[in-house]
């Protein structure tokens, strides 16, 4: 991914890494013009110190121009970078296959994902910025000062310099160890105070306040030990380095002030060399810190990688030919597990579904049911030759294309805090009559006549302004309003009283003599005058048959009934 943005966008680095350079030698023409100045005020010269003294001016406006060219350069560039980081990894994360986001690690590749494009932007602009000026600016200073002032002088005087820098590092990387196990200790502390507050009644409930304080308690020390071993360290670093340096500054005045006594080096000299100790010592405090952020950077672009690396779903339809999709669904042997190792979530599934005509699938709670759907959808893969829609083995077929010509409508479908209308059509093009339509087939008419904005009544955050009941029948008309040629209802209607699910049903017939519907309930009169009804249990079909024949069997379908008849009784 970095390759094709530097190929776009890396010449400016260039241009911007050539003006820091020149910076950095304009801002090593300071010691010198500052030496002459002190030099001149010393001899009394006043002809000479005006504009020796003016020449700090105009370094600082050579620095003030170079600095923004550079700054433009780069800082524009890496924000260039983050845009174009953040784009691949949007488009990226809505391609990925939903059997990504149920793996427990994504939540973590994405909760960092954001935070690591802001890493890997400061690697491309701040981070690399401040290596190339540290070096540019150490190398135009020591050689200044060995080639015009004093090599021995020089050598001696930089002769502590590589302690601070191992100093820097070495402790450096204790710091950042240590920092990074008290941030870890604060998250795990969080967490479980989140936890608690979230499970508060339960905590209650089983008088676990006490339990739960001492565990608190032990980890919150925990975080503070973790804290002051952390503080410990940092706190050694500026002593230390401060400690170094101050012996070259030492070495450097008082080797170099023998100098200028016995006349070997002259005043201003003497001036500029103490001046270019300073501007030696701050690039070996930057490099610290551009190692401290080239090290997050790294890992940052690793783990971006590493999610990029995901493949998505197109790559999985490889031999799409771009045909209308038929409306048949044809399922054989389906046998299917979520993940290796665990049990067959489905085992030896199969029925055939033709246009107008109605599936019911009932059966216990984990029995399998939406996972038929959810396979149906492409959400996870299978393997060939056990599902088919009209005649095509669906690994044949783009997942996008399987779900524009099916309506999927979920037991707890999902409302934007948008209007009625807005979620009914949903980026489909239909009108406000289709709309109306659509929710009058999902039985919504008296609700709307209800409300006072009707169609344009706001749905809340998760459409929690409706009720359950009416949250599933906008997004049954959700689902209708885009013509599909099949309908999957989960438990769609679990919500909706009898009377009204009735009513919907009815409703829903016109609608249904042309496609094709699989309809999951918890209920049975849901699936009542389904043309085939069949029976999961334990991931398997026990049964199979319509609602008559299924009462005949006598099996698990009839037990059900009999029990479901008995609590609408006595209801
Ligand atoms: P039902 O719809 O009949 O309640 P499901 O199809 O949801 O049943 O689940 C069938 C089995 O698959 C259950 O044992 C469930 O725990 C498991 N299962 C469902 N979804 C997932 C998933 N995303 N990852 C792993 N296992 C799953």
């Amino acid at each position: 991914m970095i390759k094709d943005f530097l190929k776009k966008f890396g010449w400016n680095y260039i241009p911007g890494f050539a003006l820091m350079i020149v910076c950095s030698w304009i801002q090593t023409r300071a010691p010198l013009a500052l030496g002459k100045a002190v030099e001149l005020a010393v001899q009394r010269d006043a002809d000479a110190f005006f504009p020796a003294a003016l020449s700090i001016l105009y370094i600082a406006l050579g620095v003030f121009v170079t600095r923004f060219g550079w700054r433009w350069f780069v800082v524009r560039t890496s924000r260039e970078m983050e845009v174009f980081l953040r784009d691949r990894l949007y488009t990226h994360l809505i391609n990925l296959p939903v059997g990504f986001y149920s793996t427990a690690r994504s939540g973590d590749l994405m909760a960092y994902a954001i935070n690591d494009v802001g890493s890997v932007r400061m690697l491309f602009g701040m981070v690399f910025a401040q290596f190339v000026n540290s070096v540019s600016s150490l190398i135009f200073s020591v050689s200044e000062m060995s080639a015009g002032i004093h090599p021995r002088l020089t050598l001696f005087a930089l002769l502590p310099l590589p302690a601070a820098l191992v100093i820097v590092l070495l402790l450096g990387r204790i710091v950042r160890l240590r920092a990074k196990k008290a941030q870890e200790m604060f998250s795990l502390l969080s967490g479980h105070v989140q936890e608690n507050i979230n499970g508060m009644r339960v905590l209650k409930a089983f008088a676990q306040e006490k339990p739960q304080y001492k565990e608190y308690e032990k980890e919150s020390l925990e975080k503070l030990g973790a804290n002051k071993r952390w503080y410990y360290a940092a706190a050694w670093m500026d002593p230390l380095i401060k400690t170094v340096f101050g012996v070259s500054y030492a070495v450097g005045l008082i080797y170099g002030g023998r100098l200028v006594m016995d006349g070997v080096i002259a005043l201003r000299d003497y001036i500029a060399f103490n001046s270019y100790l300073t501007m030696v010592t701050t690039p070996i405090i930057t490099i610290g810190r551009v190692n401290n952020n080239l090290q997050k950077g790294l890992a940052s672009y690793r783990r971006l990688k590493l999610l990029m690396d995901e493949p998505t779903e197109s790559e999985f339809d490889l031999n799409d030919d771009g045909g209308p999709l038929g409306k048949d669904i044809e399922v054989k042997d389906l046998t299917f597990r979520y993940a290796i190792g665990t049990r067959d979530a489905l085992r030896n599934i199969s029925f055939t579904l033709k246009p107008g005509k109605m599936l019911g699938i009932v059966g216990p709670t984990g029995s399998g049911k939406s996972t038929v759907l959810s396979l149906l959808l492409k959400l996870f893969r299978t393997q060939r030759g056990m599902l088919f829609i009209g005649g095509q083995d669906i690994n044949d077929v783009p997942a996008e294309r399987i779900r524009k010509c099916v309506g999927y409508v979920p037991q707890d479908g999902f409302l934007f805090d948008e209007s009625i209308e807005e979620n009914v059509r949903f980026f489909s093009n239909a009108d406000t009559d289709e709309v109306r339509s659509a929710l009058e087939t999902a039985g919504m008419k008296g609700d709307l006549e209800r409300m006072p904005e009707g169609l344009e009544t706001r749905c809340g955050e998760r459409g929690n302004h409706l009720s359950g009941g009416q949250r599933q029948r906008v997004a049954l008309a959700r689902a209708l309003v885009r013509k599909p040629d099949i309908l999957l209802l989960d438990d769609t209607l679990s919500a909706v009283d009898n009377v009204t699910e009735k009513q919907i049903l009815e409703n829903l017939k016109d609608r249904l003599r042309n496609l094709s519907c699989i309809v999951i309930s918890h209920r049975l009169s849901a699936v009542e005058h389904a043309d085939e009804i069949i029976v999961l249990d334990d991931s398997a079909c026990v049964e199979r048959g319509t609602h008559e024949e299924l009462l005949k069997i006598n099996g698990l379908y009839a037990k059900m009934y009999r029990l479901q008849q008995k609590g609408d009784k006595s209801a």
